[in-house]
């Protein structure tokens, strides 16, 4: 290990010696092999290198590495499940050390009173659901890599899913944190109360802020009442502004129960069902171009929402705002349409090149956003297949771009830059965002330099300088490095 640095103290093998004695046998890795699976992103973007990583299982052992790499000046690199599509958690240089959450990763308390659990930062998302189900109350955030993505990263990433319509994105199901500041204190914020307006509301600053002020070894989550009836339809739609006239239908009709509403392409579709022969399309007649899925959910017992959304699918037959529609009429069903949406990240992936973007406007804009996209897409790539999805409902599109079959793949992704300059306009021009909910990392910190205005950027400098003056944590994440 190599540090550069007129602030080392000791020999770097004794650090590297003292990090290893803090976690214990067997709780770190340090071979090129062993470390191989940690280096590389979720989207295979971001190669990376780190002298050591450390699986820390309690907070004190996450506070004594902080602490240490402090003194030593020796820069840190949080990461969770490593899911996350900006290589936020993929350190660049042998000189950072790796800091895995995944053993830290016990219930702390589960409050069924006061709706509330307190997780450790290691939790893998599915897990922390299943403890809500438990007690009979529901933690909302859902999304497709939830299997393996843990909390930790789930709050470092401001994550959305598919519930955000109804219950926010991951910000608003936070009512406080533990976290490890840049120079090792412990700040214990695991309040469990819904008012608290004791000056600034910090636990904000941690939240979204994809390592780089601190990292977050507790959690305190937000529960609800389980929903006691779900109900699941997949509707062909002509063009994205009847799927935003539906939306506002059915946010009326069913009294703002719509817990999700997916936009999917059919290109999409056809990718899915190619990948995966055993999801099938539930229409007879061709592809349509648009589809849209959406599920209402209520806690209350005295609703029938089954007779509900045949009401409201009717109406919208009527008002030729729908072509067609299937609703789900049993939990394999239900299942198996949600399949044909949370499988397209895979599909697309399977299926060579993508060029990717993670937008949002005012839903009132969307439309125009889709439009005037596709056709700057096709006149950069001619034949380039638009294969746009994603949470319409939230006014987030993931507006996904697939190789042309007859272009190679490195003069495809030569366009990458002005294809991403050109959607990105598109969207600020529309007041909407470049980066809707899978942060900036290293992938998008020349985007945020270019789009936040100077005051806003110098802003967030500000922030970062003031947590953490001499930069150790996640460095070149989020900003571009000096
Ligand atoms: C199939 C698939 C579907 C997805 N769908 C969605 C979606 O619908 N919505 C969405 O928002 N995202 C989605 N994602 C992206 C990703 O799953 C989320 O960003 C997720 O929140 C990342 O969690 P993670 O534990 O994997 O974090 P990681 O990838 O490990 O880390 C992400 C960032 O958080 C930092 N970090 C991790 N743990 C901590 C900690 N304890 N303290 C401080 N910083 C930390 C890392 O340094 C990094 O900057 C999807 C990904 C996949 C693969």
């Amino acid at each position: 290990m190599q540090i550069k640095t007129s602030m080392v103290h000791t020999t770097p093998q004794t650090i590297i010696g003292q990090l290893k004695t803090i976690v214990g046998e067997k709780n770190w890795l340090e071979t090129e092999t062993e470390k191989a699976a940690f280096l590389v992103d979720e989207r295979g973007l971001f190669h990376g290198q780190t002298a050591l990583i450390v699986f820390p299982n309690t907070t004190a052992q996450v506070a004594q590495i902080v602490t240490l790499c402090h003194r030593e000046n020796i820069k840190i690199v949080p990461q969770g499940g490593n899911t996350g599509y900006a290589g936020g958690a993929t350190p660049q240089t042998e000189q950072e050390i790796l800091v895995c959450l995944a053993k830290l990763n016990q219930i702390r308390e589960v409050d069924a009173l006061n709706y509330t659990m307190i997780v450790e930062a290691g939790c893998i998302l599915a897990d922390v659901q299943q403890q809500a189900a438990k007690i009979d109350r529901l933690f909302p955030l859902s999304l497709g890599a939830e299997g393996s993505c843990q909390m930790g990263g789930v709050l470092s990433t401001n994550a959305g899913g598919m519930a955000v319509l109804r219950y926010g994105n991951a910000r608003e199901l936070i009512l406080g944190l533990e976290v490890i500041l840049p120079n090792g204190q412990i700040w214990q914020g695991l309040r469990k109360l819904r008012k608290d307006n004791s000056g600034y509301d910090l636990k904000h600053l941690f939240i979204g802020a994809e390592g780089t002020l601190g990292i977050i070894t507790a959690v305190t989550l937000k529960l609800f009442p389980k929903p006691c009836e779900t109900t699941t339809a997949l509707v062909a739609i002509e063009t994205i502004e009847l799927a935003v006239q539906l939306l506002t239908r059915l946010r009326k009709i069913s009294g703002d129960e719509v817990s999700s509403f997916e936009y999917i392409n059919h290109h999409c579709l056809e990718l899915v069902v190619k990948h995966f022969p055993h999801i099938t399309i539930p229409f007879d007649e061709e592809a349509y171009s648009h589809y849209v899925l959406f599920s209402l959910e209520t806690s209350r017992p005295t609703v029938d929402l089954q007779t509900l959304m045949e009401k409201v699918l009717t109406q919208a037959f009527e008002a030729e705002e729908i072509l067609n529609a299937v609703i789900a009429t049993s939990i394999q069903q239900t299942d198996q349409l949600w399949q044909l949406r949370e499988r397209i990240p895979e599909a697309q992936k399977l299926a060579g090149r993508c060029i990717k973007h993670d937008i949002s406007v005012p839903i009132s804009n969307i439309a125009q956003f889709m439009n005037e996209a596709t056709v700057a897409a096709e006149q950069l790539i001619p034949n380039v297949n638009v294969s746009p999805f994603g949470h319409i409902g939230d006014g987030n599109i993931h507006f996904n771009l697939m190789q042309p079959v007859d272009m190679q793949s490195d003069l495809f992704l030569a366009q990458t830059q002005t294809i991403n300059n050109a959607i990105h306009d598109i969207a600020m021009r529309l007041s909407g965002s470049f980066s809707a909910e899978h942060g900036i990392g290293q992938l998008k910190n020349t985007a945020l330099a270019h789009y936040k205005s100077e005051v806003e950027y110098q802003l967030m400098q500000t922030v970062k300088s003031a947590l953490d003056p001499e930069n150790i944590m996640n460095p070149g994440k989020i900003f571009k490095p000096a």
